[in-house]
């Protein structure tokens, strides 16, 4: 099936019961400031074009920012600093990312999230993370004909993403070399840049700063030929 078939397969998953649960009840309790909105509440697709050369690896949407919005990294504080990046090093169309229709487009990167429902906590478990692996490997292999770099935000898509990126073909050594910001990889045709995820809390205590996830896009964009 074609990347827009995956897309519209994934939103009625249910694989995951307690996810599937977490994302619907949040729907209904919702948070004060978007009381009149209607949350999206299913799992959140890939977001970028189909022959993307830079995919961009998160953790999972979150509750009120892409389980409401629909959109990876959309109306969320993370999303407000990686939009800025993306937008600083010619990726994104515009440095905010509000709601599906605000006009964003993204030049040559697709986002991917490793677990596609919002998790309590933020915190998938691994059986939820293995559960979501098919989504993911069907969607990198999908991406691999045009796929030069990979950006992973933090260590749970890292290791998420090195067993999946070994299952379609690339030469991920063993034993799987570790996450950490500013680490670069080379898989054969493909380069894995790792960053800090952008979370709010690594932002606010100044582990990550904005020129930091800059200076990693930017050595992405240009290994992904952008
Ligand atoms: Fe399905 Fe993934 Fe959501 Fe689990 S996390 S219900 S596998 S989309």
């Amino acid at each position: 099936r074609s990347l827009a078939e995956l897309d519209a397969e994934v939103v009625g998953c249910r694989a995951c019961p307690r996810l599937v649960a977490w994302r619907e009840e949040i729907a209904v309790v919702k948070r004060a400031a978007f009381a009149g909105e209607t949350y999206w509440a299913r799992p959140v697709p890939g977001f970028g074009p189909p022959d993307a050369s830079l995919a961009i690896v998160g953790l999972a949407p979150s509750a009120h920012g892409a389980n409401r919005t629909g959109r990876l990294f959309t109306g969320d504080p993370s999303g407000d600093v990686l939009f800025k990046a993306l937008h600083r090093v010619g990726v994104a169309s515009q440095p905010t990312s509000t709601r599906i229709g605000d006009g964003l487009e993204l030049r040559g990167a697709r986002m991917v999230s490793p677990v596609r429902c919002a998790p309590p906590a933020n915190k998938p478990t691994p059986e939820e993370r293995d559960t979501c692996r098919s989504w993911l490997a069907e969607e990198l292999t999908l991406l691999k004909p045009t796929l030069k770099a990979v950006v992973v935000l933090g260590a749970f898509g890292w290791q998420a993403l090195l067993p999946v990126l070994a299952e379609a073909g690339w030469p991920v050594p063993a034993p799987r070399p570790k996450f950490g910001h500013g680490v670069e990889l080379e898989l054969g045709d493909l380069r894995l840049f790792g960053c800090y995820h952008v979370s709010q809390r690594n932002v606010q205590t100044g582990r990550l700063t904005l020129d930091m996830v800059c200076d990693v896009l930017a050595s992405a964009t240009s290994a992904a030929g952008l």
